[in-house]
């Protein structure tokens, strides 16, 4: 333990994020380091309690308690405490193939449910990691281990967003020959082209994914499994194939104007802007450029944010994010205790820099969208009004629209940021794997769908969900890939 203590001497600090009036100029991360010593005091707040919730990855409620990929944070916040940094990565790689991409992305479900929180301040476990990683990579300590043995034996991945990464990572270790096929131009899945720059730079990714192609990983881009090379090609080629193609259909919002030009998904919006980054430079063109318009974004999640702060960078005139669900409570609510997920207001960093330019939180809640109105074929504005939830008569919670409460916002660019409806249906076709009701691809034990050697893992079966998911599914699905392959496996489950 690090100091018995520490949790009642020293208080929690986070890192220290740039003022948001500065951070808004570039696309750069915000340094997440605190100096030394106190990032070391931060580690020592750790109580390494007899039932570490922050690190048992249940599911309560529906939604995850502690860390999924069950990271050993009271181990490793001890090391950080006694300086052990060395040590402490080594323990972050026992569990987390990707540890500085989790540091940086993660909402940090263990920090939901870390015993400190109870009725105080949670230790800082999202800042301690990513400083390890960090750290762990400027000394030099992360190089390449290409496995001493082959199996002989050859997978191919179909996808390389982190579920893929994970799963090729760990075949790889395992001593299968790994072949990751991408559609994209880069490597990254969501981490390169969903996650904006500020929030994840886009050299930590590429970092990483030269170290595995160091270590042995085949990485093929720009190919379309399902178009440019069947399913049954791969077959003939490969021992065993792993779906990792992400939950990618997105909602649409199919009122009346949604035609109109100026209404776009927000993926497009999106990728389009980190690929002009990559490309071009901040100089370029965006594709969709949010510059002098009136940016409504619909939908008030992480994508949403991502939107707000990446239109603020273009440089609009105005952004409103538009909520259809109520403003979380300030607090706990008496049904959401400790250790679940803390359903609460928060104020992300999209939101903040809103704020920081034009006073107020751009989030409108209980709202919806009742049509897109244009001139000449482009949207100009949004008829919206405002919804109450109660009950219905089956006992289920149902909207209804506020009598009298219709009003016009004026829009010139809307981005659609409302969630994922889930896999593209096309490629489990092809293989012929059964989907489950929601239409992700269903998987079973060792994470094997319905066709023998092929599996899945990510968001393409448990839907959209979190980074840190996609690393546990990836190392789910490698386990069993290496289990089918050698009847057992050295691999963790
Ligand atoms: C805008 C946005 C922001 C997000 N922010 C966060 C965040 O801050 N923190 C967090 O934890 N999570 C975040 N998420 C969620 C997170 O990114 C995903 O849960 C995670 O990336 C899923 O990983 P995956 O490997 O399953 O799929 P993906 O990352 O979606 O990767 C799937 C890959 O498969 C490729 N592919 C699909 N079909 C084919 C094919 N036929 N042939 C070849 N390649 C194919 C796709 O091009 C893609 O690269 C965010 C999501 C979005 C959309
Ligand atoms: S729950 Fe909090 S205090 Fe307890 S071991 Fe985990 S990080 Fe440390």
């Amino acid at each position: 333990m690090g100091k018995p203590t520490g949790f009642l001497e020293w208080s929690r600090q986070p890192a220290a994020n740039r003022p948001p009036l500065e951070r808004i100029k570039d696309w750069n991360e915000d340094p997440h380091h605190l100096p030394q010593l106190e990032m070391v005091q931060q580690a020592g707040r750790c109580m390494d309690c007899g039932v570490p919730y922050c690190h048992t990855g249940q599911l309560i409620s529906g939604m995850a308690a502690g860390c999924p990929i069950n990271n050993l944070i009271p181990e490793w916040n001890d090391l950080v405490y006694r300086g052990q940094w060395k040590e402490a990565i080594v323990r972050l790689h026992a569990t987390n193939n990707f540890p500085e991409f989790t540091g940086r992305v993660c909402p940090a479900p263990c920090e939901g449910s870390c015993t400190v929180g109870l009725n105080g301040s949670p230790v800082t476990i999202k800042a301690i990691e990513a400083e390890i990683a960090d750290r762990a990579w400027e000394s030099g300590w992360i190089t390449p281990r290409p496995p001493t043995a082959r199996t002989g034996r050859r997978v191919a991945v179909i996808g390389s967003g982190p579920s893929g990464l994970a799963c090729a990572d760990q075949l790889n270790r395992a001593g299968h020959l790994v072949t990751v096929y991408e559609r994209a131009g880069r490597i990254g899945g969501l981490l390169m082209y969903g996650i904006p720059n500020m929030k994840l730079d886009k050299d930590v990714v590429e970092r990483r994914t030269r170290l595995m192609a160091e270590e042995g990983v085949s990485f093929v881009t720009g190919v379309t499994v399902g178009a440019d090379v069947t399913a049954q090609e791969l077959h003939n080629e490969f021992d065993a194939v792993v779906l990792a193609t992400g939950a990618t259909a997105a909602r649409d919002l199919l009122v009346p104007g949604r035609e109109l030009a100026g209404v776009h998904l927000a993926m497009s919006f999106l990728r389009g802007n980190t690929r002009r980054l990559l490309d071009g430079g901040a100089s370029a063109e965006a594709p969709i450029d949010a510059r002098g318009k009136h940016v409504v974004v619909i939908g008030g999640g992480d994508t949403g944010t991502d939107c707000v702060g990446t239109s603020i960078r273009q440089g609009a005139l105005s952004v409103r994010q538009l909520e259809i669900m109520p403003r979380p409570p300030e607090q706990r609510a008496a049904d959401n205790p400790w250790p679940e997920w803390p359903k609460v207001y928060k104020l992300d960093y999209g939101q903040e820099e809103a704020r920081a330019l034009w006073g107020e939180d751009p989030r409108r809640y209980l709202t919806t969208t009742r049509r897109f109105i244009g001139r000449s074929e482009h949207v100009t504005g949004i008829e919206i009004c405002d919804v109450a939830w109660g009950k219905g008569a089956d006992g289920r919670f149902e909207m209804r629209e506020v009598a009298g409460s219709t009003q016009v916002i004026p829009a010139d660019l809307v981005l659609l940021a409302m969630g994922f409806l889930g896999p593209e249906q096309a490629l489990p076709k092809q293989f012929g794997c059964d989907l489950d009701p929601r239409g992700n691809i269903r998987a079973g034990i060792d994470k094997m769908t319905s066709v023998p050697g092929v599996f899945t893992a990510g968001d393409a079966t448990r839907g959209q969900s979190l980074v840190v998911w996609a690393i546990k599914e990836g190392r789910q699905a490698a386990h069993g890939v290496d289990k089918y392959l050698m009847r057992e496996s050295i691999l963790p489950e």
